[in-house]
């Protein structure tokens, strides 16, 4: 083990975990929200998240939520969905399609977990009517996911550090397309040498 890991374990021994569900809940407000509201709210228990469980590695440790009172998740093969969160013997289980790529897996784990977190304020969060509030519910979900897994600002230092996709995919431990989806985000689309060498030309010419 070396000394960095030592020092995680360490940290993580100081994780009260049994707070984490209602630390992240308590950051909605006593109100209804709009639809940004609700987006900047996730992206807010999603730092929060990390800060709690200590993590400032770029790859976040899917696994720890697991260590949360009342959550457990499960692998399920030939899962119609790619996952599911339900309430069940006092338990709040996520159940994950085991078929998917690891990155699809954590991503999918996240997204279930912030349906965990919205749970008791589904009517403070989102649109009264059903139609709308599913819609609302899943995009809020994945960007809690993607906040959680690329965080902004360690996703701009990465991204000034490389432009090659497949160096940060690796980093964050995300597939492309999540990748992609959140670089668009944070207008950090990074400028390939080639096209960079045409926009500079381009400058020169007019
Ligand atoms: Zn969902």
């Amino acid at each position: 083990m070396t000394i960095q890991q030592n020092t995680d374990v360490q940290r993580r021994s100081d994780i009260n975990f049994d707070t984490v569900l209602h630390t992240l809940r308590a950051l909605v407000p006593d109100r209804h929200v709009s639809h940004l509201e609700s987006l900047h709210i996730a992206e807010q228990q999603a730092d929060l998240l990390r800060d709690i469980l200590h993590i400032t590695t770029d790859t976040f440790p899917v696994d720890l939520i697991e260590k949360i009172p009342f959550v457990s998740i499960t692998p399920v093969h030939e899962l119609p969905v790619s996952g599911i969160a339900f309430w069940g013997d006092h338990t709040w289980k996520i159940h994950i399609r085991a078929e998917e790529p690891l990155s699809r897996r954590r991503f999918n784990t996240l997204h279930e977990f912030k349906h965990v977190i919205d749970h008791p304020n589904l009517g403070r969060l989102y649109d009264g009517r059903p139609h709308v509030a599913a819609g609302e519910r899943e995009l809020v979900a994945d960007h809690f996911a993607a906040c959680v897994l690329m965080p902004a600002d360690q996703l701009r230092r990465a991204s000034l550090e490389t432009v090659d996709r497949c160096t940060l995919a690796g980093r964050f431990h995300v597939d492309h397309t999540q990748l992609g989806h959140r670089l668009d985000d944070l207008d950090l689309t990074p400028i390939a040498p080639e096209q960079l060498s045409i926009y500079v030309t381009e400058r020169r010419i007019t």
